[in-house]
């Protein structure tokens, strides 16, 4: 009973239709038990393994983070990201990936495991065109494309125990199953998020995502360009220290100087109907 409570306590209903899908995430589980290094992670650790550890991740960071209620802004950043995602070379996880806009502030965007993206308010208003925002979620997806996030979890000492559970809440079938998963394990994969959340993927994982990002943002047709103009404001607006971005990835001019040369084509010419789009559909969620 105990846990049942705690689950509907935590229990987090997001309705998402960008084309007709809809994401219910329903309650954050974890790990525990003992760490073993004999785990092979590409054979145990399933595409619904790493799906259902996403959800758990994902429930734990909407524990600290309120989502962003506006269907216009979420259903025009969906339909952005998963134009963007169709073109990387990991298009289609298993649920496919699911973007998400917080309600904060902070200039951040991050992307947990599961293919789970999340972009706060505070970077739509840096984002001036859609080939910026479009630079930030293929940015994200280089994270997914390169399983950064499972690659935290899996440095956990509890990585065992992770991997055990994602079996198990794959396998459960009732809300209150998940629930007592829930409860058993909830406290440990605090661990993980708190990881990704404040000191974010390291030095060589932002540039392999930002390598991933402006491949997939040419793939797609978008300006490249964008990816240097977004990293430049940043460098106006996050200071080192601060939360988000700023403690998350490295300074904006080192990754500028690690990704200009892959930056090959002018800048191109401003697109009328990308840009009305951009502001009709963002206008609320950037004020
Ligand atoms: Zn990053």
């Amino acid at each position: 009973m105990r846990s049942i409570i705690r689950a509907k306590s935590l229990g987090i209903v997001l309705s998402i239709r960008p084309g007709g899908w809809s994401l219910l995430l329903l309650v954050g589980a974890a790990m525990g038990l003992g760490g073993c290094a004999g785990i092979k992670w590409n054979k145990d650790f399933t595409p619904k393994n790493k799906y259902y550890i996403g959800r758990s991740v994902s429930a734990q960071v909407l524990n600290q983070y309120k989502v962003y209620e506006d269907p216009q802004a979420t259903r025009y950043v969906n339909l952005l990201g998963q134009t963007l995602a169709k073109f990387s070379d990991v298009p289609e996880p298993y649920k496919g990936y699911h973007f998400i806009i917080l309600d904060s502030p902070e200039v951040n965007a991050f992307a947990a495991p599961g293919s789970f993206i999340f972009v706060s308010r505070g970077m739509l208003r840096i984002c001036a065109t859609e080939d910026e925002l479009a630079a930030v979620l293929a940015h994200e997806i280089g994270h997914i494309q390169h399983e950064h996030g499972v690659k935290v979890i899996r440095k956990s000492r509890n990585w065992a125990g992770l991997v055990k559970i994602g079996k198990f809440i794959a396998q459960a079938t009732t809300d209150s199953e998940i629930a007592e998963l829930a409860d058993k394990f909830g406290d440990d994969i605090g661990n993980a998020v708190g990881t990704m959340l404040r000191k974010g993927y390291g030095r060589s994982a932002e540039k392999e995502a930002d390598s991933a990002g402006i491949e997939i943002m040419h793939r797609t047709g978008y300006d490249t360009n964008a990816v240097i103009t977004m990293l430049k404001k940043m460098e106006k607006r996050v200071k080192p220290g601060s939360t988000g971005f700023g403690s998350t990835h490295p300074s904006p001019s080192v990754r500028i100087d690690a990704i200009k040369s892959l930056i090959k084509s002018p800048p191109a010419k401003a697109n009328a109907a990308r840009q009305a789009r951009f502001d009709k559909a963002l206008m609320a969620a950037r004020q």
